[in-house]
This record gives C-alpha cells, structure tokens and sequence, in this order.
C-alpha cells in the first residue's frame, strides 16, 4: 500500500475527465487501496482517482464516526432521487483550509461496481450523497468551488497559489 500525492487546486490536472474503468483488475484494485490509505491518512472522508492523478472513474469513502466502514465504487453513476436540496459546508483535500456551503440534491441513488467487478446499487442521504455527488464532480473536472461566486473563487486560488509557493521556496532563518 502507499500513500498518494493529492493534487492541489488551482492544478489544471484536477480539470482532466476520467476515463470509465474497463476492467476491475489488480491494477485497479490496488489504486482502490491507495486512495482508502491516502484518504485515511489526510484525513478526509472522500477521495476520487482525479485527486491523485489517476484518470480513470474510481472513488472511495467513509463517512462513519469510526472510519471502518470503506466503500469503493467504479463507474459510480448517480440519479437524484428527491427536489429537496441540502445546504452542507463542503471542504476537499484538494482545496485545504477552505469550507463553503454548496446546495445540492441530499437524496441520491448510485450505481457502480465494487472491487470484485460486481454491480451494486446504494440509496445515500445527507452526508454520504453530499459526498458522492462531491466525488462525482472530480472524476468529471469539477471542484466544489465551482459552485462559488468567482470573487471567494479567486480569494481560494489565490491564498493557495500563495501557499504553494512558501512551500516550494521555504524562507529560512
Ligand atoms: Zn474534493
């Protein structure tokens, strides 16, 4: 197992489209494994193959209190299943340090394969629909930002642009 980099915005390679997985093979069951390591150890409660440069349609998450409930879906593909819309304060591992709210269906039907290459169904509220529509959104390019006016959009590019520069040229005393 290892722990990926994940991509930070505004990476232009957060904007690829992920490419449906043709097959479930050891390959992708290993990434599958990768990011739950990766994600467990951000700590985050979702993360989509995008994140970590991979471009194919994999997503992992756990949204239990104890972090021991992972699930994996490849090709997730998602229906709303209600009108009735939430309003949760999103973060990203990709977007560190910034919490918004972001409006969007909080009922929603899924549909993906699991790591044994097995089609499943699963109807997700609140949280966990919040989450895997957010995930949805990496594989397609889309970053929960997006769903802001342009000015906070740019006050977040900014301040990370920033960020990543200390990083690359630490000041040293
Ligand atoms: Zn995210």
């Amino acid at each position: 197992m290892a722990i990926l980099n994940i991509l930070e915005f505004p990476d232009s390679r957060l904007r690829t489209k992920a490419q449906p997985v043709e097959k479930v093979d050891d390959a992708i069951k290993q990434l599958a494994k990768d990011m739950l390591e990766t994600m467990y150890a951000a700590p985050g409660i979702g993360l989509a193959a995008t994140q970590v440069n991979e471009h194919k349609r994999v997503v992992v998450m756990d949204t239990s209190e104890e972090q021991n409930d992972p699930l994996v879906f490849i090709n997730p593909e998602i229906t709303p299943m209600t009108d009735e819309q939430g309003h949760l304060q999103e973060g990203c591992l990709s977007v560190p340090g910034f919490y918004e709210e972001v409006v969007r269906p909080n009922r929603v039907k899924v549909t993906a394969l699991n790591v044994d290459g097995e089609s499943f169904t699963l109807e997700l509220e609140d949280l966990q629909a919040v989450c895997i529509q957010h995930e949805v959104d990496h594989l397609n390019g889309k970053l929960f930002v997006d769903y802001l006016s342009p000015l906070k959009r740019n006050r977040i590019k900014k301040r990370l642009e920033k960020a990543h520069r200390l990083q690359q040229h630490p000041v040293s005393a």
